[in-house]
């Protein structure tokens, strides 16, 4: 996909670069060795919490536990806004009318084992496909990433130094290096296989614990030197949470191609980046699954809330089960 603006999906990251230091004051930004302050290598829970902060400072109201269930549509099929309930008040009902309603939803890798992601229900996909939005570099989505066995550890930036050997003990010299992954899946296929990180050098190592701080954790709870002693590894699937596809982007104001509905981060593609330049072109139309046969007025729910089947669901009806299953009761 060609980015809509014309200017290169650069344009979009480098904002990110113009926009940080306006959290300076909710955000404490290290600084270099000359005391130049250093605007990169957020730590992610202070991170959310000082965007959080600029928010309500900026006279943002948040509705904490209140999960967003339908997005309403006007009978022009834009977007109107959205509808949930307040889990801590009773699952009491809230609705947002909007001109823009914007899905910052996350991406989706339910049933993922990778760290942090069993949850990751895909709800805003669901959401977006039910009023009609395209998706954009889904295919890429079978990206797995490496963690020590029965592990949610996916930190992986390790295992460049890694050293694999099969069941037998004979080291696997083809998968050094490694960088997607694909020699280990087939090495998989065939057995257990087993790593260790001595490659690594030891001013890294010392320094590993402040870079990655979780990282040797289930090492230690486990017992195993990961530097020393050789520990089995399998892979995780990643679903679309790591830079792969989402919400098709149809303009620079990163709305979608149902109008009024914008989508930011993991919920929107990045397909258009290297995935797309490496793969050539290539989009698909999940929403289409789903008729516009709306007899809606304004601000009435999206038309495949009365959808019998979950086809174009982008977890087939593995994600998020409680809300599919809803649908089709519906
Ligand atoms: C193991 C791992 C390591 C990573 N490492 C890095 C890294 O080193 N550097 C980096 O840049 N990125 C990294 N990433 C990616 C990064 O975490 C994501 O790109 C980023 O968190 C996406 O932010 P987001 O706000 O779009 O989505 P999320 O962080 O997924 O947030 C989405 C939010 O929406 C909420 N939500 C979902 N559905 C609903 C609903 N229906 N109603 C209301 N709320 C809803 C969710 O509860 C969640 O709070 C990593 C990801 C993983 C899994």
């Amino acid at each position: 996909m060609d980015c809509p603006s014309g200017r290169g999906w650069n344009a979009f990251w480098i904002e990110t670069w113009r926009t940080l230091p306006t959290l300076a004051g909710y955000y404490e930004f290290p600084r270099d060795a000359s005391g130049a302050v250093f605007y990169r290598g957020l730590r992610p829970p202070e991170y959310v919490r000082a965007l959080r902060n600029l928010a309500i400072a900026r006279g943002v109201r948040s509705l904490d536990h209140s999960p967003a269930l339908e997005l309403l549509l006007r009978s022009d099929g834009s977007v109107a806004g959205a509808r949930g309930v307040q889990r801590q008040a009773g699952n009491q009902a809230w609705t947002v009318r909007a001109a823009g309603t914007v899905l910052a939803t996350g991406g989706c890798a339910f049933l993922s084992p990778l760290l942090g992601s069993r949850n990751n229900t895909g709800d805003g996909y669901l959401m977006a496909v039910e009023a009609g939005a395209e998706f954009s570099g889904m295919e890429f989505c079978s990206q797995h990433t490496i963690a020590a066995a029965g592990t949610s550890q996916t930190r992986s930036a390790s295992y460049s130094f890694a050293t694999f050997y099969d069941a037998s003990g004979r080291e696997l010299d083809s998968l050094r290096g490694l960088g997607e992954f694909r020699g280990l899946a087939s090495a998989l296929l065939e057995g257990p296989d087993y790593c260790t990180l001595a490659r690594m050098p030891s001013d890294l190592r010392a320094a590993l614990h402040r870079i990655r701080p979780a990282f040797q954790l289930p090492f230690e709870r486990q017992g195993i030197d990961p530097f020393t002693d050789r520990f089995p590894v399998t892979l995780h699937g990643e679903g679309t949470i790591r830079g792969v596809g989402g919400l098709r982007i149809v303009n620079e104001d990163c709305e979608t191609s149902v109008s009024g509905l914008f989508a930011v981060g993991d919920a929107a593609t990045r397909a258009g980046g290297r995935r797309d330049i490496r793969r050539g072109q290539s989009e698909f139309r999940l929403g289409a699954d789903f008729g516009r046969e709306s007899e809606t007025s304004d601000c009435s729910f999206s038309p495949a809330r009365r959808a019998t089947n979950c086809r174009g669901c982008p977890t087939r009806g593995r994600g998020g089960p409680a809300r599919c299953k809803g649908r089709r009761r519906d």
